[in-house]
Parts: C-alpha cells; structure tokens; sequence
C-alpha cells in the first residue's frame, strides 16, 4: 500500500472510532485556542506562506467546487435547476445526488440521467476559484490531491500533478468489478446525451456495458459502493505519495480547500498529521464553516474561516496575471 494511502487507512480507524462525534460536526482533536488573525491579515499570511514555501500540496475537496457554482449535488439550487431540469420537475429530485440514488424503472431512463450527470461535469468550463487557485499556483512547484470526481483540476493541469483518489467522471468501470480495467466515458456520454434529446430516455442499445463481461458500465467512482479501487486507484495513490515523499524534508505547504465534516480521512486528517511530522511543513485551511486548527499544530498553520471562492479572489487579486487558465505541462 501506498505511503499516504496508508495515513488515510489510519484516519479512518479513528474516524469508525470517534463516529458520533464527526458525525455531530465536531473534532476528536483538541483544537487550538489561539486567537484568528483579522481577515486582511490572514490573507497576506497566506500569500507569504505561499512565497516562502519550497512546494504546495493542494487538497482540494466539495466546498471548492460548490464555491464555484458545482453546487448542484445536494439541493434544489438554481444550476440544479439548469442541468438536471427535466428531471427535477418529473421526479422531484433535490440535487444530483438524489437522482443519483433513485430506482428508475428503466434502465434507458436511469442511464438518461447518468449520462446527464457525467455531461454536465465533463462539459463545465474551469470555474473562477480553480482560477485563482491557479495564479496563486504560479510559478511554485505544487500536487493536486483532490476527492472531487468533476474533472476540473485535469482541465488546468497535466494528469501526473494530480491525484484523483474519489474518482474521476471520464471513465467507466465495470459495475460488477470483474476486471480491473477502467475505459472512456466521455464518448458513450456524448452518444446518450445526443439520442436522449428533450427526452430522458437513452436508446437501450447506447447503454454502456464492460467489454469484459457484459454487465452494465459505472462511473469509476466512489459514493455508490462499487468503487474499482485497482491498478487506476493505486495509480492516483502513488501519485501524491512519491510527491510528498520526494519534498518531505522541504518547505511543504499543505493547502486545504472546503473539506466537509463526513469526510476528513482523505485530505484533512492526513494533512494534520503530516503537518505534525515533517520537519518543515506548514498547513493553511479554508473552510466557510469549520474553523479546526489542531492545538499540536497552532504554531505551523492556521484556517481562514470564509467564503472559499472569495478568499481566493482576494489573494489572487494582489497577484500579478501571467498565464493563469492555460493548461500547463
Ligand atoms: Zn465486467
């Protein structure tokens, strides 16, 4: 197994452990007492830890996505209303995620909406705090490690500085896991998207099925129980790994963006730990909710408490603009 693989199989057990207190939105962590600097202030420090750092590891979870206008997983909002239109006004859904959920009774009608849900991710441009995220990135040596399975940070960024370790909605898997093989999804969307029209139905033969065995295809993603965590998962894994391990006895900043409190075992635990334990590291955390700052890390990091999109336009704003938004090798 993989070195950070491995911290996020440690988390978890803590995580199983302490489960009624996450699950209240809380830490079993002691947290740090210490009093937050003014939001001004807290900004700049950010732009110097930035400019003293060797290398950044970015974590980058839903609350950046949301921030930018992906917020059409869990609720009836406007851009739920836009992509997922049709669906929400014969079914009721409440964000993607519900239809996601749902027991169609046809299979032509169940692959209508995957199909709608995998295009509207593929085909969404960058949103604006991956853009500032990204002038902020210039010119530093960085890694992506990221549980948002949008595909955003693979249209700024090369594939080998980023890991994907939820997943990623370009490809299919078989929904039976009886290889370990994952192929294109974008092509099979595009053909659904086309047949299905005004319509929510998919031609019975566009629904997409594994070379292998003939059961249907599934979104190489984790969330629904079938997740193929095989040669592609290990690869994401080995990604961030060798990248940390590499830099560990730099200045490595660790970077967290808009983790939620059900999931802290893949970006913020780790980042915490590791924080802790490597002897030049740092941690910056931004959250629009939780203000969590470990007491053993007070005087290593802090966490902006804000609005993520607005946080990173502010620092970005005081960044000169070279090449920010164009795929960079
Ligand atoms: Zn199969």
């Amino acid at each position: 197994m993989s070195f950070y693989e491995n911290l996020v199989m440690q988390t978890q057990l803590n995580y199983s452990r302490y489960y009624g207190v996450y699950a209240a939105g809380k830490t079993p962590y002691e947290l740090a007492d210490k009093k937050a600097l003014t939001y001004e202030k807290q900004i700049e420090a950010l732009l110097q830890e930035l400019e003293e750092a060797d290398c950044v590891v970015v974590g980058g979870a839903s609350g950046l996505s949301a921030a930018g206008g992906g917020d059409f997983y869990y609720g009836n909002t406007p851009s739920f209303q836009k992509y997922f239109g049709k669906f929400a006004k014969k079914y009721g859904f409440e964000g993607a995620f519900a239809g996601m959920q749902f027991s169609f009774a046809a299979r032509e009608e169940r692959w209508g909406y995957i199909a709608t849900f995998l295009n509207t991710t593929q085909k969404a441009p960058v949103r604006e705090p991956y853009l500032d995220l990204d002038r902020l990135l210039q010119g530093k040596d960085f890694h992506i490690l990221t549980t948002n399975q949008d595909t955003q940070f693979v249209k700024l960024y090369p594939e080998e500085k980023v890991s994907e370790i939820q997943g990623d909605h370009r490809f299919f898997q078989c929904s039976r896991c009886c290889e370990d093989d994952t192929w294109d999804a974008v092509k099979p969307v595009e053909e659904m998207i086309q047949a299905m029209g005004e319509g929510t139905f998919v031609p019975t033969e566009l629904i997409p099925r594994c070379p292998h065995c003939g059961a249907e295809a599934f979104p190489w993603v984790r969330g629904y129980g079938n997740f193929l965590q095989g040669k592609k998962y290990d690869g994401e894994y080995q990604k961030i790994s060798e990248y940390i391990q590499k830099n560990r006895d730099k200045k490595i900043l660790f970077l967290e963006l808009g983790v939620g409190r059900m999931t802290p075992m893949f970006i913020q635990e780790p980042f915490w730990n590791l924080t802790l334990n490597l002897p030049k590291a740092r941690y910056i955390a931004v959250n629009d909710r939780y203000d969590f700052l470990p007491k053993e890390i007070e005087d290593r990091g802090m966490v902006i408490m804000g609005d993520i999109a607005r946080v990173l336009k502010d620092a970005a704003e005081s960044v000169p603009v070279k090449n920010a938004g164009k795929k960079r090798a």
